[in-house]
């Protein structure tokens, strides 16, 4: 597992990005669960998930959070 970290360029908003290096995905996308706006997008096919860990200060989400897994 490969971790980084991503910043919304819009909102501000912080990500922490885990990269499974074995497990198989898909090719995808992400999107700011914020404001919505493009994070980033990859060809290969890996499993990655996109975890909010920083909300941007003065703003809130516009849609509830995703109950636990
Ligand atoms: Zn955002």
């Amino acid at each position: 597992m490969k971790i980084s970290s991503i910043t919304c360029p819009h909102c501000g908003a912080s990500y922490e990005v885990a990269e499974s290096l074995s497990a198989a995905g898909r090719p995808g996308r992400a999107e700011c669960t914020i404001c919505g706006a493009f994070l980033a997008d990859w060809r290969e096919p890996r499993l990655r998930a996109f975890r909010l860990i920083v909300a941007p200060e003065n703003k809130y989400p516009r849609v509830p959070p995703s109950p636990p897994a």
